[in-house]
Order: C-alpha cells, then structure tokens, then sequence
C-alpha cells in the first residue's frame, strides 16, 4: 500500500521583550529560580493583567512577514488546565479571534522549485513555569521566571508531507523570525519550539487521524522524531490496528516515542473570554509603522547579493543564511571593494570552513571582517600567493595578529624578483637533465613537472604568474 504523510506544525517562539506579557517582570534567562515572579504571573487572586504591546508589535511583525492578515481587534482567552508549572490553572492565550490570521510561507523544494505552506494563525499567549527534575531526589521543583512571558504560537496548515519538507519549513520560519528580530529563536533555550502533527492516509481518502509530537528542541530530533512517528503509525495500521489522537514524546537517546497523554479536545480546556483583558486593539496607522519599519527580509538580501555583489545563488544564499553572516559580508565588501567575488568565496569556504571545524559562529569569530579584508588586499597586490594566504589565514585564527604582522614574522613575501626565480630554475633544470630533453623534444606537459618543483623548492613564495613566464623562456633553451 503506498501512504502519504500529512504534517502540521505548532511553533512556539517566545517574543522578544525586557518584561513578561502581562506584568512588569523580567524575562532574563538563566538566574536564579523564582527571582522574577511577581503577584501577576503567578496567578495570585484578585491581580489585573495590563498587555506588553511591543509583544503584540512585534507579532503583527510577524504577521505582516507572513503575508497574513491582521486583525485590528482581535481578544484575548483563558485555557484552562492544570499542571505543576501552571498553578494560577489557565494560561492566557487567543482562541476563536486571534492577532494573526491566513498567512504563508514559501519553502525551497528539494527539485529546485517552491512549496507554499498555509499558516493557519499566530496568536498571542503566555509561558509557563518549568519544572525541574535534574540532580533532586525523588521530588520535582518549580522555577516560574519563565510564566508569563510573551509567546506567540504559530500554527501551520496540514500541509506538509515529509519530514524533510517540516524540516525546511522550520528553517525558513526560523531564519524568518531571526531576521526580524522578534526572538532570540535560540532552540537550545527554548525560546524557539516546535510540536509536529503527524498522520498518513492513502492518497485520495480523508486525512488520518494525528498524534502530536511534543518537546521536540532541534531540527535533528524533529525529523527523527517523525520519521520514527510514521513508521509506527504505518506498521499499526497494517497490522489492523487504529492510531488514537493522543500526544507523544520523543526520546532522543532511545531514538522512540511514547503515549504521553491522549490529546484534549478544545472543549476539554473550557475555554472563556478573559475577563480581566480588554480586546486588543490596533490603528491602522500603529499598522502601517510596524509595517514601515520592517526589516530587509532573507529573500529580498539573497537577491540584493546577487545583484548588488555579482554573487551566485549559491553563495548568496549561503551569505544570507544569518544577520549575523550577511552584515560580517558587508563589511569585509566595504574594506575591500575591489573584489566582492573573492570576499565571498573566502568568508564562504575559507572562514566558513575553520569556524565549523572549530564549533564556532561567525560572532565568535577571531578574526574580524577588517583582518580579513587585509589578508584579501595581500592577494590583491601579489604580496602572497592565494595558497599562502590559506596558511596565513589558519595562523591568524589561533593569532590576535593581522596579515601583515603574520607575513613579516614568517618571511612569507611572495617572491617577485626575477633574479631570484631565474636562480631557482636554473637549478632545478640542473637536477632534472631528462625532463629538459622531453620537454624540448616536445613533452609540453612537463612544463606543470617545472612549475610545480618551482614552486616547492621556494616553498610556495614564488609568484606563480613569474614562474611559468621564466620556466617558458629560460626552458626553449
Ligand atoms: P488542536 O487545537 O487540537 O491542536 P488544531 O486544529 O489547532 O488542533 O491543529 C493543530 C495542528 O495539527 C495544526 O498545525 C494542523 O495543521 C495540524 N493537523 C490537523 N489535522 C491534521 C492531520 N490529520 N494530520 C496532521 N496534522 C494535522
Ligand atoms: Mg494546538
Ligand atoms: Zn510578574
């Protein structure tokens, strides 16, 4: 029987703020437990929620980079369950009326071509507590700095239908919030996080029915996880058994997952208007700001580099991966404009490459975009060969020292004099009588055989354009 996987994902990204989304609480990450909670975000009775509108900003933000529509009003409501990292008993969240609306993204296919995914929604809600069970024996412990800050859940339509494309789907929506800065969207923190529904169906018949898949924190585990998720449920199936919408979780270390819960229904959770928030409100001018201040977007910079730099797809998109990457481009381009092509391909490969090596991001990067461009300007000028300026390059990455410094320290100057290559290939043709002989009896491809003895005998500093100038000349004889 051939099956088809359907997938649809629920984001949680917690919203950059200095304050939680309903009290003036910090959002600070890693102190000390219980340190930022205050009567609000711990649920106490009797306590008035007042909304953080540059949560609610920056998720309109959101919404216009989804191309979705924003609801100008749009209201707030309580979910009500109970759970040790909720004790206040309902979270805050918008149900029937939330802030964003029927939007989309586009993700890259693996034929070269594009996907629209459906984003059903973005709404607004709140974090909860986080309970700890590391290093305590037998009892679990609460930490609540975390309840209260501003999430904005976004939820996709069923659209998708392997893992690989969820998976390009999250990186898209990843690198999207990224840029706008909207959230720190760093996963290990879960300040990104994502719940995949996952079911499959013969093609041509009603959808099946899903398990969702919970706490999955890197793109690794996500697709694992859903890959393990469709194999059972295939397998169950086939065997005569039914999947049961229920909620599961993935163990990484044992590469499974088990039944956690059978999933809720909404009106398990009793939903209700909350009664302590007025609707949200936005003008169309408040709108039209936020829409006006938006950032350039991933796609439109991974053109503006090939336009604008001459860059091809390739390294425009690899260049535009990050902020980060993209502005560390930009400033090496302006300390060496001559030559965008060559700043490309040596932050691409070169750096790139002994970051990686290293563990490293381009923010942790030991040699900056100035440095770079000084070792760029050396090539330029023939001071050093590109293949010299590779060792220069790894000494810089374990040296706080510049180009420069490293080439005078290491006698590293590209030879140039005429003499001294003359010199080098006059003994070279010494050594090596027969090789002469063939080449003038006709062997041109012996020239290579000279240029690379050369090139050793003056330990790469030779300058390779001089060399098989003089090696041309001086070999007829
Ligand atoms: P709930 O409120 O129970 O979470 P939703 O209707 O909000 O249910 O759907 C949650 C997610 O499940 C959405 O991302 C949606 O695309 C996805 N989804 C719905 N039906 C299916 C299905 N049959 N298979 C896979 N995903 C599904
Ligand atoms: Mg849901
Ligand atoms: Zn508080």
């Amino acid at each position: 029987m051939s099956w088809e996987v359907v997938i649809g994902l629920e984001v949680h990204v917690q919203v950059n703020s200095k304050t939680k989304a309903f009290c003036g609480c910090s959002t600070e990450f890693g102190t000390e437990p219980n340190t930022q909670t205050c009567p609000v975000c711990l649920g106490m009775p009797g306590q008035l929620p007042v909304l953080n509108m540059e949560a609610a900003k920056k998720t309109a933000l959101t919404g216009l980079a989804i191309n979705a529509d924003i609801n100008l009003e749009s209201k707030f409501d309580r979910k009500n369950y109970f759970y040790p990292d909720l004790p206040k008993g309902y979270q805050i969240t918008q149900f029937p009326l939330p802030l964003v609306e029927n939007g989309y993204l586009d993700i890259p296919t693996k034929d070269g071509g594009e996907k629209r995914i459906g984003i059903t929604r973005i709404h607004m809600e709140e974090d909860a507590g986080k309970s700890m069970h590391e290093g305590l024996d037998g009892v679990s412990h609460i930490d609540l700095n975390r309840s209260g800050v501003p999430l904005m859940e976004i939820v996709s339509e069923p659209d998708m239908r392997s893992a690989d494309e969820a998976i390009a789907y999250l990186k898209q929506l990843h690198q999207l919030i990224s840029f706008l800065d909207v959230s720190g969207a760093n996963m290990e923190k879960g300040q990104f996080r994502c719940d995949a529904n996952v079911s499959v169906h013969q093609p041509g018949t009603p959808f099946g029915t899903r398990a969702e898949l919970k706490n999955l924190n890197s793109f690794r585990f996500i697709k694992q996880a859903i890959e393990y998720e469709v194999i059972r449920q295939i397998e169950l199936i086939e065997d005569g058994g039914e999947v049961v919408q229920e909620t599961r979780l993935y163990d990484s270390v044992k590469g499974e997952s088990r039944s956690m819960r059978s999933k809720e229904e909404a009106h398990d959770y009793r939903y209700f208007p909350e009664p302590d928030l007025p609707p949200l409100r936005m003008s169309r001018d408040e709108l039209e700001a936020i829409r006006a201040a938006m950032p350039e977007l991933p796609g439109q910079l991974r053109k503006r580099f090939e336009t604008e730099y001459g860059l091809s797809p390739y390294d425009a998109d690899v260049l535009s991966q990050t902020r980060e990457l993209a502005s560390f481009f930009e400033a090496l381009v302006a300390a060496h404009p001559a030559d965008p092509k060559r700043c490309a391909n040596w932050l691409a490969n070169e750096l790139l490459g002994r970051l990686k090596e290293k563990g490293m991001d381009i923010s942790d990067s030991p040699v900056s975009s100035q440095r770079l461009a000084g070792l760029l300007e050396r090539i330029a000028d023939n001071t050093i060969s590109g293949k010299i300026a590779k060792d220069v390059l790894d000494a810089m990455m374990e040296a706080d020292d510049d180009a420069d410094a490293i080439i005078e320290a290491k006698g590293l100057k590209q030879v140039s004099d005429s003499g001294a290559i003359d010199a080098i290939i006059t003994e070279i043709m010494n050594a090596n009588p027969d090789q002469v002989a063939g080449y003038r009896g006709g062997k041109d491809k012996l020239l290579g055989f000279f240029v690379g003895q050369v090139m050793k005998a003056s330990k790469g500093k030779a300058n390779p354009g001089m060399v098989n100038q003089r090696l041309q000349e001086l070999l007829k004889g």
